[in-house]
């Protein structure tokens, strides 16, 4: 057993803790990682919070690791030691469901192993990011371009595919008019990879305090839904809506900015449900869609796209210590655009 330093949270009501944790012995598939950076999804607000149902405690979260290999198990063959590498959302699945053997393995059909605060295959309960070291196996590891910033990818192995996936799939590119609803995490590399897409893309944000950074990710359009009529004004206006707000929306005021047989595809998760009328979907035959991360293989597509087109999360980096006070901000958006934690701090 390896012991790691890491942050945990204690409760769904305490602030976050140092602690030392046990990660499992190497095996034959699995490699040993260093930690070197770890985003802050909001995800990982809503699961120590109980906000989507009771989790075991001390829980460590964060499932978006950046580091580099420190050792390889004996049947290793994808990565060696020195690389730099990357864990998103999961950290394995059965393999053996239809899903998975269509490489679908975010869809495993008996749920894939989360990185965190979920059940693992020897029975634990995995502990996520905000660590010095973590043991994976090797399918789910990432290779990271090193053309990417070291400090600044992170984020692309949560916010970066889950945005990436639904505008893959709904064929976002020349001649498709994308909106994306909240600029956060998600939001601002949604932007960025449907604009490097070839997208026309609009960002629907409440106010206009972000207008001039949604500019310049490449945004045509920027509108404040929080202005009287803004959505009625947009009525008929998109192919396809990618929703990352944290908090439940008027449902129906977005469809209707839907061109006819426009798709909805919602990614932010808030505990509430999203109510919808029927009518909103019927006329113009319209979709409400839902996407989760997407595949390791997408994952890697996703990575080799950005270092292409030269996109990188905006980032600020923190110390471990900071991390209760980087909630607080999230919560009240008041972050460009996402944490990430130096985790040589922790
Ligand atoms: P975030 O950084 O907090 O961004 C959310 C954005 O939503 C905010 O920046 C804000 O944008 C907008 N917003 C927040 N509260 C709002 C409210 N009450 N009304 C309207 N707009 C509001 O969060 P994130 O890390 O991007 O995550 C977003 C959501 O996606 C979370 O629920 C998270 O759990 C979920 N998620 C889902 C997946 C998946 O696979 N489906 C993966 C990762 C995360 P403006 O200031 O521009 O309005
Ligand atoms: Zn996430
Ligand atoms: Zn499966």
């Amino acid at each position: 057993m390896l012991t790691a330093k890491a942050y945990a949270a204690p409760s769904a009501t305490e602030p976050l803790v140092p602690l030392t944790i046990e990660r499992r012995d190497v095996g034959p598939k699995d490699v040993l990682i260093a930690i070197r950076y770890a985003g802050i999804c909001h995800s990982d607000i809503h699961t120590v919070r109980e906000e989507w149902g009771p989790i075991t405690f001390p829980q460590v979260v964060g499932h978006e690791i950046v580091g580099e290999v420190t050792e390889v198990g004996s049947a290793v063959t994808k990565h060696a030691v020195g690389d730099r590498v990357g864990v998103g959302c999961m950290v394995n699945s059965c393999r053996e469901c239809e899903q998975c053997r269509a490489g679908n393995e975010h869809y495993c059909l008996s749920g894939n192993t989360q990185t965190y605060a979920s059940v693992d295959r020897d029975g634990t309960i995995t502990q996520g990011g905000y660590s010095t070291h973590v043991v994976v196996d090797e399918d789910f590891v990432l290779t990271v371009p090193e053309a990417l910033p070291y400090d600044a990818v992170a984020p692309l192995l949560c916010a970066g595919i889950t945005t990436y996936s639904p505008l893959a799939r709904w064929n976002a590119g020349p001649g498709s008019r994308v909106a994306v609803v909240g600029m956060g995490g998600l939001g601002h590399l949604g932007v960025k990879i449907a604009v490097a897409m070839g997208a026309e893309v609009t960002v629907l944000s409440r106010s206009e305090s972000k207008k001039e950074d949604a500019l310049a990710f490449g945004a045509a359009r920027h509108v404040a839904t929080g202005d009287d009529g803004a959505l009625e004004s947009l009525r008929g206006s998109f192919d396809l809506i990618i929703n990352t707000v944290s908090a439940p929306l008027p449902m129906d005021a977005y469809l209707a900015t839907l061109r006819p047989e426009g798709a909805l595809v919602n990614v932010g998760a808030p505990p509430q449900p999203l109510p919808v009328s029927a009518f909103s979907l019927i006329i113009g035959g319209r979709s409400l869609a839902g996407s989760n991360i997407g595949s390791i293989r997408e994952t890697q597509e996703m990575l080799d796209f950005c270092a292409e087109h030269g996109i990188a999360p905006e980032t600020e980096l923190i110390s471990a210590d900071r991390i209760n006070d980087a909630y607080e901000r999230v919560l009240n958006s008041d972050v460009r655009y996402r944490f990430v934690i130096d985790t040589a701090t922790l």
